[in-house]
């Protein structure tokens, strides 16, 4: 197989464009759909402080490492949720804290790191064991994102979910017809009183691209999955995907960019007006007079420290 740009090597086939290409190559076009996407959706500018929250996996530190390579005002978020496995104290949450703070000083980045098990005495996902585990640290890691966003004043966060993310969780939308979901599903979520900006600059990328980026791009990154997401809907969801791209590649791009055309024609995008304030700590929130993380947080006996 040769580089459809240079007649060189290939190195990696993007099937679903039929199109092979030299590391060279590859690296030039992975960093442009990341510039397009940025542009294209208005995500930040050059002058904007962007907070891009790392878990220590491929995806993110991919993202923080390009989004440094470009030129923008970067600081890594790390939230250490406490996790670990049968091997104790070199678990996966310290693995990956490990994994950020080397690529932080790989390009001279800042790192901020929040730890919750320190801080509330449980990992994230245990915090309310009457909950899914992923549920209760989802609503962990946006709670701190936000939180840790408006302490320092950044412009806006960036997440390093891909196409595969997003294609999976379109399709379990989907498959509820889940409107409010579906509205929000979006590469921009815009800052609402009290909740920051929320980009995803890398959804027209897939895991595998961000995968052969860090390995051209010499990132160490952390290749253990949590041990809580072996039961997560997600896994399923990508499963069934790999299976549908293999039959039919290019179907993942397809379906998520026909989607954005969809929602853009369908789904009307009127401001949430039922947000009230957490009397906590000041998030928006549609529950009441507490957002769900300190409800969660209000049953456990907090240890402060
Ligand atoms: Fe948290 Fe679930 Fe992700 Fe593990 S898989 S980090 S528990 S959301
Ligand atoms: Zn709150």
């Amino acid at each position: 197989m040769l580089c459809r740009k240079c007649k060189e090597k290939a190195v990696i086939n993007l099937r679903q464009y039929n199109l092979p290409l030299c590391k060279e190559h590859f690296i030039e076009r992975y960093i442009s759909v990341v510039e397009d996407t940025i542009r294209r959706f208005k995500m930040f500018s050059r002058n904007d402080k962007v907070l891009v929250a790392v878990s220590g996996g491929k995806d993110s530190l991919a993202l923080w490492y390009v989004l440094k390579k470009l030129g923008y005002k970067v600081t890594g978020l790390y939230i250490n949720l406490g996790i670990e496995n049968e091997k104790g104290e070199e678990g996966y949450s310290n693995m990956s804290e490990r994994c950020c703070k080397n690529l932080a000083e790989k390009i001279d980045s800042e790192l901020i790191v929040e730890n919750v098990y320190q801080k509330y005495g449980s990992p994230a996902p245990l915090l309310d064991r009457n909950r899914a585990p992923c549920s209760v640290c989802g609503i962990t890691k946006r709670h701190i994102m936000n939180e840790v966003a408006k302490k320092y004043g950044f412009d806006v966060v960036a997440t390093g979910h891909n196409l595969d993310d997003e294609v999976a969780t379109l399709l379990s939308n989907v498959l509820r017809w889940d409107e409010e979901y579906l509205k929000r599903q979006y590469p921009v979520l815009p800052a609402e009183d009290g909740f920051s900006k929320k980009v995803k600059p890398l959804v027209f990328l897939t895991e595998k691209e961000n995968l052969a980026f860090c390995i051209f791009e010499g990132i160490e990154f952390y290749h253990e999955e949590c041990p809580f997401s072996k039961d997560a809907t997600s896994i399923f969801m990508k499963n069934i995907w790999a299976q549908i791209e293999e039959k039919m590649p290019g179907s993942k791009i397809r379906f998520f960019r026909e989607f954005l055309e969809f929602r853009k024609k369908f789904l009307s995008q009127e401001e949430r007006k039922d947000l009230g304030k957490c009397s906590i700590c000041g998030q928006p929130t549609t529950a009441g007079d507490m957002c769900a993380f300190h409800r969660i947080i209000s049953k456990i006996k907090v240890q402060h420290n």
